[in-house]
């Protein structure tokens, strides 16, 4: 295992040099790039001062997921790619003094809660975002209650690899939010929101997007074709694998793809883990720091590979590609794929692993959807008054740190929402 996915690299002499650098922008561009609102450079300030324990209060107080965060926020992506002192030699390592600190200094013990004197606000989803509003509408005296019928914590308890996000870190989050900040926990799915409203004055839809996207192409029955996030399920949760044999061909280039490539990878060095995608190095939207780990260990790429079929008699032998040229960008901004006629060939292969995507469970029929998530307004409101949504379930998937941000936002609208009915 590379030693850096879980010893922090930094002692106390480098993090205070680190926080050192700081410049102390007055418009602190950094935060304006964390989708969780974290105060960087006060955080930074304390550090720089010495204060640790200061600083780590202050962190632990706005962020409901901050040990996982620790590990794996891709913040070359966020707050660290917008550091003004990357102008003068390189970007703050925000990350690294962020996971000193939570990796050393226990704070718990510093809480002091408003009383619960306000109404109940019905959480569907104990994932990250779900959380997050619990967190912060129990900071401001609501009784926040969480409908979660399987493990909380969401993906990053069930999916991420444990030597990338070992479970016990995670698992601090969760028993400090789940203490100290939930009401109650009803252990039942809810599939219609409208009924919750006769009960609570608000909701918050969190439920992300729990359905695999399926690739149509032939072939797709036979024995050896997995779905990536079923694997990773499999893996967090200690369970055997199904023989995958020795030549992997993972089809996607997302973080879902480069997750399970690298596991599998690291799980057995010696077998051949392929990723195979349809445009290029450039498109995909996987973290670089993840892009890089997989070069790094042995992952091969094939780019510009659109999947035609999957081969086999009754266990896939090969997938057939066709190879593309990248056209004009698409809305995404990304470059389209085109198939070049006759240009097909085989990769010989022991398993496939189809990770394109996810989807929303058939859920909330009575609300409205844009592109296959929940629509919502500038104030996180669905098209049903009272009812909120946040997280993978509106922006279709997306970092844990986003997830966060959704929830402290949302509970901020619950929280003006419930305000004004009270005015009313
Ligand atoms: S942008 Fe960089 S230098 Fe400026 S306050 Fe943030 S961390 Fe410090």
């Amino acid at each position: 295992m590379e030693k850096s996915l879980i010893v922090s690299m930094m002692d106390e002499e480098r993090v205070v040099m680190e926080a050192e650098r700081c410049l102390f922008c007055y418009d602190a561009p950094c935060e304006k790039k964390c989708p969780a609102h974290l105060p960087i450079s006060q955080f930074l300030f304390m550090v720089r001062n010495r204060d640790f324990i200061g600083a780590t209060k202050m962190v632990r107080s706005s962020h409901a997921f901050i040990n996982t965060a620790g590990y794996v926020c891709p913040t070359e992506m966020l707050c660290q790619s917008a550091c003004t002192r990357a102008k003068i030699d390189s970007p703050i390592n925000i990350r690294e003094i962020h996971r000193f600190l939570t990796d050393n200094f226990d704070v718990e013990d510093y809480l002091s809660l408003p009383p619960m004197d306000k109404e109940e606000v019905a959480i569907i989803g104990g994932g990250p975002s779900g959380l997050s509003c619990a967190f912060e509408l129990r900071k401001m005296g609501y009784k926040p209650v969480v409908f979660e019928e399987g493990e909380l914590g969401g993906i990053p308890v069930q999916e991420i690899f444990e030597e990338r996000l070992p479970r016990e870190v995670t698992k601090k989050d969760i028993d400090f939010v789940f203490g100290n900040f939930v009401h109650e926990i009803k252990r039942e799915k809810v599939k219609e929101v409208k009924p919750l409203l006769d009960k609570y004055r608000a909701v918050f839809i969190a439920t992300g997007l729990t359905k695999e996207t399926e690739l149509e192409i032939k072939g797709i029955e036979l024995k050896g074709v997995y779905k990536a996030r079923n694997l990773l399920r499999k893996i967090k949760g200690g369970e055997n694998l199904p023989d995958l044999g020795e030549r992997i061909g993972i089809i996607g280039g997302g973080n879902v793809a480069l997750e399970i490539a690298n596991t599998l990878k690291t799980l057995s060095p010696d077998r051949e883990v392929l990723i195979i995608y349809r445009r290029g190095l450039t498109d995909m939207k996987a973290f670089p720091e993840e892009i890089e780990r997989a070069k790094r260990i042995g992952v091969n790429f094939y780019f510009q590979s659109i999947p035609e079929e999957i081969v086999g008699e009754s266990n896939v032998a090969g997938i057939k590609v066709s190879q593309a040229k990248l056209i004009k960008r698409d809305e995404s901004g990304r470059r389209k794929p085109e198939r070049i006629e006759k240009s097909e060939f085989i990769i010989p292969l022991t398993s496939v692993v189809i990770a394109i995507g996810q989807k929303m469970e058939n859920l909330f029929p009575e609300l409205e959807r844009a592109k296959g998530v929940v629509k919502i307004d500038e104030n996180f409101m669905t098209s049903i008054p009272g009812v909120f949504a946040g997280g993978d379930v509106v922006n279709g998937g997306d970092t844990i740190t986003r997830a966060v941000g959704d929830g402290k936002i949302a509970a901020r609208k619950i929280d003006e929402y419930l305000r004004r009915k009270r005015d009313v």
